[in-house]
């Protein structure tokens, strides 16, 4: 496997050279909408270790990081008002990854409601924004 790149664009967006609809952060970990989202709510968390996916990261980053998959989760079905959550890590160009710093997609689903095919539309600013809000609010208190 090739080692970390330091250039790709999560890795620019933890160093803040690159904004982001940010969601929530701790110490290890970064939450943030998907640009492109696939369901409305799509969002993406993420750890600050340097990971290029599920296959390299040190297993204690792991257990830290899928904790809080789980928490934003929640927040976000809450948030959307959503039926349930598909949750999606892809490892590698066969595995359907394209930014190689690890991270799961959060993908809220309403029943009978299909996901955006790949690669989806850019996703209304304000509409991404308002969605942050939203689930960030729901984070408080959980
Ligand atoms: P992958 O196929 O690697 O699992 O998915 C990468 C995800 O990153 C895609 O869902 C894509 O929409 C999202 N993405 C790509 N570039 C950006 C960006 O600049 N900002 C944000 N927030 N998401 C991005």
């Amino acid at each position: 496997m090739p080692p970390y790149d330091n250039q790709n664009i999560f890795a620019k967006i933890l160093r803040g050279e690159i904004p982001c609809f940010k969601i929530f952060e701790d110490e290890h970990t970064l939450a943030f909408m998907d640009i492109m989202p696939r369901s409305p709510g799509h969002c993406l968390v993420i750890p600050k270790a340097e990971a290029r996916n599920l296959l390299d990261c040190p297993p204690e980053a792991l257990s830290r990081l899928i904790v809080n998959v789980q928490k934003i989760a929640l927040a976000a079905k809450a948030a959307l008002e959503a039926d349930g959550i598909t949750l999606q890590q892809f490892s590698e160009s066969a595995g359907g990854q394209e930014v190689f710093h690890l991270h799961f997609h959060i993908l809220p689903r309403h029943e009978g409601e299909g996901l955006q095919r790949h690669p989806a539309p850019r996703g209304d600013m304000s509409v991404l924004a308002a969605q942050a809000e939203k689930i960030r609010a729901a984070l408080v208190g959980m």
